[in-house]
């Protein structure tokens, strides 16, 4: 028997025929291998490449002049398993997911091939461990807070302090469709991070919007990002309080509620937990929903499935004691591809309904 690696290294996989492809294997993680190709041939620096080039030509209709700002690499969903960049118009930023896979890409190829084929100016490395610890790959010494462009909203990205590597580009899609759906609203956006729902409300005509988030970090950036599309200041209150409390004493006097609360299960064991938790977000966002109000609600953790996610929401309406229709189930947009094999990493869940 061959003995376990003690670092994270390409591994070929067999089986008791012969052998059937290439992997990751880390002996850090529960994911003993990930595989990254079903080829004969080691993958080389040159089939990775044709990975990288791969998961740029799949962003071509979403890079614009509108848009600049989108996730290049999405590990699996991309072949490249554990290695994730997101790009902020010149920058780019990579994370690895995990210490496996963080021991085993190699980040001069990364970087080499951002700057020198894709073009970026700056690359950076975002360590997942030490939180907030941002490293510079590439380019010369710059500032870590950009300005971007998301269907022409403009935001302002902490790279270094903001979550994840800076803002949630999975919801693109989702904060359009409230954009076309807000004109005229009275519009609450809770766990609204830097004001991404806010802000598509806002320019879709909403008449108030709110924004509340834990983060004071947050939610200065949600009151900036505001400005910055030069929206009027009247028009939006940023909060800085928990949801949970904010539901519990809020008035019911809104035209659409969006929840986009983080990750409540981070493993199955969290799960029982989390729905609950799920259920009174939603059920008491019912509750502060005016006659015909819409309700948009999320859940980013992979752990919770749509079917687990659609017996939520029948929960929490049964709970609030409404009728809803549905309007529009979706998830993360095209530059968060899942493997057809791997459905969970179709981790993100949008349902928009609108109540009696
Ligand atoms: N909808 C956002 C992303 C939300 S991320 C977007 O489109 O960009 C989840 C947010 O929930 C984070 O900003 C986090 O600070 C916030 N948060 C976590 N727990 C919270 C709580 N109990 N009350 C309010 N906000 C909370």
């Amino acid at each position: 028997m061959r003995k376990w690696p003690e670092t994270a290294r390409l591994s070929q996989v067999e089986d008791s025929k012969g052998p059937l492809g290439w992997g990751l294997c880390d002996p850090h993680s529960p994911l003993a291998i990930r595989i990254l190709s079903l080829e004969r041939q080691a993958p080389n620096h040159d089939y990775f490449v044709s990975r990288f080039e791969r998961a740029w030509k799949m962003r071509d209709s979403l890079r614009s002049p509108e848009t600049n700002a989108y996730r290049l690499f999405n590990g699996e969903g991309d072949g490249l398993p554990g290695l994730v960049c997101d790009v902020f118009d010149t920058v780019a930023v990579v994370q690895f997911d995990g210490l496996g896979p963080a021991e085993f890409w190699d980040r001069s190829l990364i970087a080499d091939w951002l700057t020198q084929v894709a073009g970026f100016e700056i690359v950076f490395e975002k360590t997942q461990r030490e939180k907030g610890k941002i490293e510079q790959l590439r380019g010369s010494p710059s500032k870590t807070t950009v300005t971007i462009s998301e269907n022409s909203s403009r935001f302002e990205v902490d790279l270094e302090n903001g979550q994840k590597t800076g803002f949630f580009f999975d919801q693109r899609d989702n904060r359009e469709f409230v954009r076309r759906l807000a004109k005229g609203k009275r519009v609450l956006n809770l766990f609204s991070y830097s004001g991404g729902f806010s802000i598509a409300a806002g320019l879709g005509g909403a008449e108030q919007v709110t924004s509340v988030d834990l983060s004071e970090g947050a939610i200065v950036l949600a009151r900036e990002n505001w400005k910055l599309n030069g929206l009027p200041e009247e028009r939006h209150a940023g909060i800085c309080a928990d949801a949970f409390a904010f539901l519990k004493d809020g008035q019911r006097n809104y035209d659409h509620i969006i929840v986009d609360p983080p990750s409540l299960a981070h493993s199955e064991q969290d799960k029982p937990a989390a729905k609950r938790k799920y259920i009174e977000a939603f059920s008491s966002a019912a509750k502060l929903l005016r006659s015909s109000g819409e309700l948009s609600l999320s859940s980013c953790s992979s752990h919770i499935t749509f079917a687990d996610f659609f017996e939520m929401i029948d929960e929490a309406l049964s709970l609030s004691r409404r009728r809803g229709q549905i309007m529009r189930v979706s998830g993360q947009g095209l530059d968060h591809p899942f493997p057809h094999a791997c459905p969970e990493l179709r981790y993100l869940k949008f349902v928009h309904l609108i109540l009696d």
